[in-house]
C-alpha cells in the first residue's frame, strides 16, 4: 500500500535534500505496530534535520518528525491492538528511527504510550515534544524545591515552542513568569500565556560576569550559550535552572560561580530517554493543566503538504508557539 512521507536523502550526487514522497509499506522499517499517523507536530529538531543544519539525521533515507499520534493499523506487541490510539516521541524518531511526517509509522511497540482518556491525536501533538519538555522542566525545578511563593521564573525562547509551554504551564500553576523574547509580543505572552513581563532577550546574550544580580528563583532555558551562562549567574540562592535546549548555542561559555557560591542547581532535561514513569506523570500533569483554549492559541494547524514551505520561518524564528501537522 502506498503512503506518503516527507524524505531526507543525502549522496554524493545531490547532496542533503528533503522532498515529500510517495513510499511503498514494505519500505517501511522494522517494528511491531504499524500506525496511521494522524497527527504530527513541526518541533526545531525537525527544522535540523531537514535543513541538515545540524546532524541530526543518523541514516539516509530518513522521515523526519520527532513525534506523531494516530490509530493502530496492525500490532504483533501483547499491548497494542488495530484501533487503540496511541502517540510517540523520542526514541530517536525522526534521526535514527522513520519519523511522524509520513501517513504510516512502524515503530517498536514498547515506546508507544496510549492517549491520556481526555486528549484528542490533535491535542497530544499540539503539546507534542515541545509541550511534554516544557512539562519535564517544571517538573525538576519541583523536584529542586521551586514554589510560587519563593519568587518569580524566568522562560528563555518564550515565543518558540518549548518556552510557550513553559511560560503557559507555570503561570497556570502560579508563578509569576518572566517572559525573555526577542518577539515582545505583548498580547501573545502576557494576555494569552500569562506572563508577568516580558524582557528582550537581547538583555540576556551578551557577554556577561560570573555572577550578575539575583533576579530569579528559578529559569527554563531552551537556548544555551551566552543567555545560559547569564540566566544562571541572575539566579537568586539556591535556585534552580532547567536547561533544556540550543537555539541560541550549544555552548555553555559559563562559569562555576553560581554553582558553588550560590548553590544554584542546573537541571538537564532529556526528553528523548526520559524513563516511562516520568514520562507518564508529564503526559498525565499536561492533560491535568492544559485546556482547549490554551491548544488553541497555542497552536495551528498545517497540512503534510506544507511542512516544506513552513520550515525556513520554524528557523527564522517567525513562528510562534507550535505548529501541528494534519497527516491522515
Ligand atoms: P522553536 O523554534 O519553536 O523555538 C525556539 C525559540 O528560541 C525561538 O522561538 C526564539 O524565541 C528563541 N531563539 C531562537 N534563536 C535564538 C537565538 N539565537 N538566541 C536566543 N533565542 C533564540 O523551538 P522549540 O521550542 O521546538 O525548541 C527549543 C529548543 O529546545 C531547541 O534547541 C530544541 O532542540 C530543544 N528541545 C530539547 C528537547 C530536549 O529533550 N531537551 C526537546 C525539545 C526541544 P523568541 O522568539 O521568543 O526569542
Amino acid at each position: 500500500m502506498i503512503f506518503k512521507a516527507v524524505v531526507i536523502e543525502n549522496d554524493a550526487q545531490d547532496g542533503y535534500r528533503a522532498e515529500i514522497r510517495e513510499l511503498d509499506e514494505s519500505q517501511l522499517p522494522e517494528g511491531d505496530v504499524t500506525v496511521l499517523v494522524s497527527y504530527s507536530s513541526l518541533n526545531y529538531k525537525d527544522g535540523l534535520a531537514i535543513t541538515g543544519k545540524k546532524p541530526v539525521v543518523r541514516s539516509f533515507p530518513m522521515v523526519p518528525g520527532i513525534d506523531f499520534a494516530g490509530v493502530v493499523d496492525e500490532s504483533r506487541h501483547p499491548e497494542y491492538k488495530k484501533g487503540d490510539v496511541v502517540f510517540l516521541n523520542g526514541w530517536g524518531l525522526g534521526e535514527t528511527r522513520w519519523g511522524g511526517l509520513a501517513e504510516k509509522a512502524r515503530v517498536n511497540g514498547d515506546w508507544l504510550t496510549c492517549l491520556p482518556e481526555s486528549l484528542s491525536p490533535k491535542d497530544a501533538m499540539a503539546i507534542g515534544t515541545a509541550g511534554y519538555t516544557a512539562m519535564l522542566s517544571v517538573m525538576a525545578l519541583e523536584f529542586n524545591g521551586i514554589t510560587p511563593e519563593k519568587g518569580p521564573v524566568l522562560v528563555t525562547g518564550a515565543s518558540g515552542g518549548v518556552g510557550s509551554f513553559a511560560t503557559a504551564l507555570l503561570a497556570r500553576l502560579g508563578y509569576r513568569v518572566t517572559a525573555s523574547t526577542g518577539r515582545p509580543d505583548t498580547d501573545y505572552l502576557i494576555n494569552k500565556l500569562g506572563a508577568a513581563e516580558i524582557i528582550d532577550r537581547s538583555t540576556l546574550s551578551a557577554k556577561g560576569t560570573p555572577l550578575m544580580k539575583e533576579q530569579w528563583v528559578a529559569a527554563i532555558d531552551s537556548v544555551g550559550g551566552q543567555t545560559l551562562a547569564n540566566v544562571c549567574a541572575s539566579i537568586r540562592y539556591g535556585g534552580t535552572v532547567a536547561a533544556c535546549g540550543m537555539a541560541e548555542s550549544l555552548d555553555f561559555p559559563g562559569s562555576v560561580a553560581p554553582f558553588i557560591l550560590r548553590g544554584v542547581t542546573l537541571a538537564g532535561i532529556d526528553s528523548v530517554k526520559c524513563p516511562p514513569e516520568k514520562r507518564n506523570e508529564a503526559w498525565r500533569r499536561l492533560a491535568e493543566i492544559v485546556d482547549a483554549g490554551l491548544l488553541g492559541e497555542i497552536s495551528h494547524e498545517i497540512s503534510l503538504d506544507e511542512v516544506l514551505t513552513t520550515i525556513p520561518d520554524l528557523m527564522a524564528g517567525r513562528i510562534k508557539g507550535r505548529v501541528v501537522v494534519s497527516v491522515g
